[in-house]
């Protein structure tokens, strides 16, 4: 390790900055958000730092450095752009054993700022020992992403308990179940959705009963439309937690490869023999697997309140008072729409845009033909391909134009993406040309001209 990591309190003390451009700007920033008394030396200032002096917020010396002006700083940074200016900063500094950094001059600093998260009270530094900040940068990106908002409202939240934890358990193997139980449960989830008042309640009970059990609790996440670049921070983050994972077919495997390793995969959805697990027995395993205290992830493809059943499988979690959350994911349709080109509204073409399923019921399509076939819209059939003929010809029928656009989009967003472009008329026939499968969506309406226009993405499917 070429570099000792610590992190230093700079609460009231005074600090000093060589500097006034944007360079120290930025410095003075974040020593000012660490709580130093800073001090700034430069003849002139950029117009922020200016307005900072005025506010008090720091003190400015107008003058050119001079080795005097080194007083009894806890810590210096230089931020001039002359090197010879730095450099007598530096050697000033480190004969009084200041620590000094230079920006982006490992050379002349005896110390280096890393690149951080700031997620206070939970600070994350890293650092390339000064060799590739880029790299460092990156890595944060990464990290910045996989750390939720409210990770510093949850950090402050334990702190709050800490000694009470402790006054309870004295057995630290003990302390660590209690903690764990709490940091990676539902109270967290809690904490950080802003809840402190009933997350503070379950604490108190978890003490009182000296309860160390995880509790189990229900995220129905939403995958997206199967590109697993489209999900959302927090399902991520959730996929990266579960104990168990609840999935079906419409969850892509590059989805599922994300999932925990560790976690227990359940496949719910159809089998070869087309056999489903029926609704009544999922909403109950969720159930079940809940009160055995596990961290349950149910996996959708798209959104799991657009056409995904999620209303019902929650239903009986909320009757059982379980706790549950629910993650919107990108709905298929637009992810589709996005993917082939398809705005699903436009100035021009559609002022309204109609999810429908093409589902039957009772063996025929129950849809609400003199509203959709309105015209400025645009439709969009979820489940629809293997009525693709009868949907058509239902919209012909009711009066909607042959020659109205429409378009099949197969497997949106993934590289076995193929869109097939039509009208009402010629789009049944194509899609039995191009054996097109499920998934599939069905969009119908002028916006779909726009597709050869508007179309940006090749999917190795469509390239081939
Ligand atoms: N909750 C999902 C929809 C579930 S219904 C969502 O919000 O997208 C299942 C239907 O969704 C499929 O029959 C198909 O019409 C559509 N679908 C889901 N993923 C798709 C994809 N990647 N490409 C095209 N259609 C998709």
């Amino acid at each position: 390790m070429e570099y000792f990591p610590i992190f230093m309190r700079l609460q009231g003390e005074p600090c000093l900055l060589v500097g006034g451009g944007e360079v120290g700007l930025r410095k003075a920033r974040l020593l000012l958000s660490a709580g130093a008394r800073l001090t700034v030396v430069s003849p002139e200032l950029a117009p922020e730092l200016m307005q900072m002096a005025a506010r008090g917020e720091l003190v400015h010396l107008a003058a050119n450095f001079e080795p005097a002006h080194i007083g009894d700083y806890k810590l210096v940074v230089a931020a001039t752009d002359v090197r010879a200016v730095n450099r007598v900063v530096s050697d000033t500094a480190q004969a009084r054993n200041i620590p000094v950094n230079v920006v982006d001059d490992p050379e002349l600093s005896s110390y280096i700022t890393p690149a951080i998260v700031d997620r206070s009270p939970l600070v994350i530094a890293v650092s390339t020992g000064g060799g590739v900040p880029v790299l460092a940068r990156l890595v944060r990106a990464r990290l910045e992403s996989m750390i939720p908002a409210g990770f510093g409202r949850l950090a402050r939240f334990a702190a709050g308990f800490r000694d009470q934890v402790k006054a309870r358990f004295g057995n630290v193997e003990e302390r660590r179940a209690f903690w764990e139980a709490v940091l990676e449960g539902p109270l967290a989830e809690q904490v950080m959705n802003g809840d402190e008042a009933a997350a503070r309640d379950d604490m108190q009970r978890r003490l009182a009963a000296a309860d160390t059990a995880p509790a189990g609790a229900v995220y129905l996440v939403g995958a997206g439309p199967g590109n697993p670049d489209l999900l959302t921070f927090r399902a991520l983050r959730l996929m990266q937690q579960a104990d168990v994972v609840l999935y079906d077919n419409l969850v892509a495997p590059e989805l599922l490869a994300l999932v925990r390793r560790d976690a227990e995969r359940m496949f719910v959805g159809k089998q070869r023999a087309n056999h489903t697990l029926p609704q009544e027995e999922i909403n109950a395993l969720l159930l079940r697997l809940a009160q055995e205290g596990k961290r349950v992830l149910r996996l959708k493809g798209g959104d799991p309140f657009t056409f995904g059943r999620g209303g019902e499988e929650i239903a009986l979690l909320a009757a059982k008072q379980i706790p549950f959350e629910v993650v919107p994911g990108i709905t298929s349709a637009s992810g589709a729409a996005a993917y082939a080109g398809i705005p699903l509204t436009h100035r021009d073409h559609a002022q309204s845009v109609t999810f429908v399923t093409g589902h039957k019921k009772d063996g025929s399509i129950s849809l609400d033909w003199p509203a959709l076939t309105r015209s400025g819209q645009t439709v969009v059939v979820y489940m629809g391909l293997a009525m693709a003929e009868e949907l058509c010809q239902a919209f012909i029928s009711h009066g909607k134009a042959r020659d109205t656009p429409a378009a099949v989009v197969e497997q949106a967003t993934t590289p076995r993406q193929r869109t097939v472009l039509g009208t009402l008329e010629t789009l049944p026939a194509l899609i039995r040309a191009n054996s097109i499968s499920s998934p599939a969506l069905i969009i119908v309406g002028e916006v779909v001209s726009l597709a050869p226009q508007l179309g940006w993405y090749r999917s190795s499917a469509e390239g081939a």
